[in-house]
């Protein structure tokens, strides 16, 4: 990264410091996944403290206005007074033991509830071990084997979907097949090419590829998928993972009428406790009863008693319409700050998940500049990965991160006049 603006950063780094050093030695690479901040600038922390509503401070005691939210689980503001309750209620009472506690039966109804398609849910811990689940129950119930998947899309870190080739075997992906998000003329190849094969496709909601600008699902292409499912007899998997409860109060897909069979969720279900959940349709429900998933920590009660109040606060606080309030407010601002520097950006995806990125940048070089002068001056953003707002997001904060961003405009806008 070439850096035409001023590098010297003045903040408290050491803490940091100290503790990278200290994480060479023993954790594989310093850290690893998409926590590892050594493939962000310079400005940003590898270690957090502590969060309250939307505000994090890193270990040297920095403070930043949120919009990573933990990408992504964090959507009703770190530390949620309700959630926190309800989690510390459980835990004293017991959290892991020889079965679930009733809250499991609680929240399984909370599901069915506010998610259209669902009659049935079960629990797991991460995202993958959600949409692994739901292939598995898919190629239980269809007895196919292949899975359509859209080229580029992020499904999890297990060996089928893992955009990392290292330590994965071409057996792993044997029976994926992939198509192109919003184009149907692809999928419908894929089917061919499948020989009555087709266990499932799996979806994102809409297009939110890293390093990619967004795009929005053609309500003509969602309901493609749902026809060719119909017809063929596989499942219509909807990777919820990351918008889940962030979208819309049930399903992504509700707003749109496209219901899927079976659908992945984690991230923001249980506001920042470990907790994934797979719902069904009782086309499904035989298929996810022949099979055999589970964890040592799958049945934890306190992050479901977490889901439970996550879940209740999401309705009583109306917090998708909060996000999306915010979220305009943000890209609005942000909007207005590169005319008046000049500058040309591009603003992709839901207000309440964005991603800006700037016109030519492949490289991510400019980006990177703002997002180091963004950190730098309090405001947590990323380079190139999308954004979330929280509900704990007010007016105030999204203009006093505004303040910060104006900053990081003004450097960009150094950084391009000096080339
Ligand atoms: N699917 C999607 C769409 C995701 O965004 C993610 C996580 N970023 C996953 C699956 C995997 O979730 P996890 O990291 O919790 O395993």
């Amino acid at each position: 990264m070439t850096t035409t603006y001023d590098p010297v950063d003045a903040r408290p780094r050491q803490r940091d410091h100290e503790l990278r050093d200290r994480a060479r030695r023993v954790i594989p690479g310093g850290m690893y996944g998409h926590q590892n901040a050594t493939r962000l600038p310079a400005a940003y922390p590898q270690f957090m403290a502590s969060g309250e509503g939307c505000r994090v401070r890193d270990v040297d005691g920095n403070e930043y206005i949120d919009f990573m939210c933990s990408y992504g689980p964090i959507v009703l503001g770190h530390r949620h007074p309700d959630v926190e309750a309800a989690a510390r209620a459980q835990l004293d009472r017991g959290d892991c033991q020889n079965g679930p506690g009733e809250v499991i039966v609680e929240l399984a109804e909370r599901f069915v509830d506010v998610v259209d398609h669902a009659d049935w849910a079960l629990f797991a811990k991460n995202g993958t071990d959600a949409t692994t689940t739901c292939v598995t129950v898919a190629r239980s119930q269809t007895e196919k084997r292949k899975v359509l998947v859209a080229e580029g899309a992020y499904h999890g870190a297990a060996p089928w979907c893992t955009p990392a080739p290292a330590g994965v075997v071409p057996e792993d992906r044997a029976h994926l097949l992939h198509y192109r998000f919003n184009d149907l003329e692809s999928v419908t190849k894929a089917v061919e090419s499948a020989d009555d094969d087709v266990a499932a496709i799996v979806v994102s909601p809409f297009k939110h590829d890293a390093r990619h600008d967004q795009e929005l699902v053609d309500p003509a292409f969602a309901n493609g998928l749902r026809s060719i499912c119909d017809d063929t007899g596989a499942a219509l998997i909807l990777d919820d993972v990351r918008c889940g409860f962030r979208l819309a109060h049930g399903g992504s897909w509700e707003p749109l009428g496209v219901a899927p069979d079976l659908s992945a969720w984690s991230k923001a279900i249980a506001n920042g406790y470990p907790l994934a959940a797979v719902a069904g349709n009782d086309r499904f429900r035989a298929g996810a009863e022949r099979i055999f998933v589970t964890g040592s920590f799958w049945f934890s009660a306190a992050a479901m008693a977490a889901g439970v109040a996550t879940i209740d606060a999401l309705g009583r606080e109306d917090a998708v319409a909060t996000m999306v309030r915010t979220g305009q407010r943000l890209r609005d601002g942000l909007a207005a700050q590169a005319d008046a520097h000049g500058i040309t950006i591009n603003q992709t995806g839901p207000v309440q998940m964005p991603l800006m990125t700037f016109a030519g940048d492949e490289s991510f070089e400019l980006a990177n500049i703002w997002g180091d002068v963004a950190a730098r001056n309090g405001a947590y953003f990323h380079p190139w990965h999308n954004w979330f707002l929280s509900a704990a997001h007010t007016d105030a904060d999204i203009d006093e991160a505004l303040a910060a961003t104006d900053l990081a405009f003004a450097a960009v806008a150094t950084a391009l006049a000096a080339r």
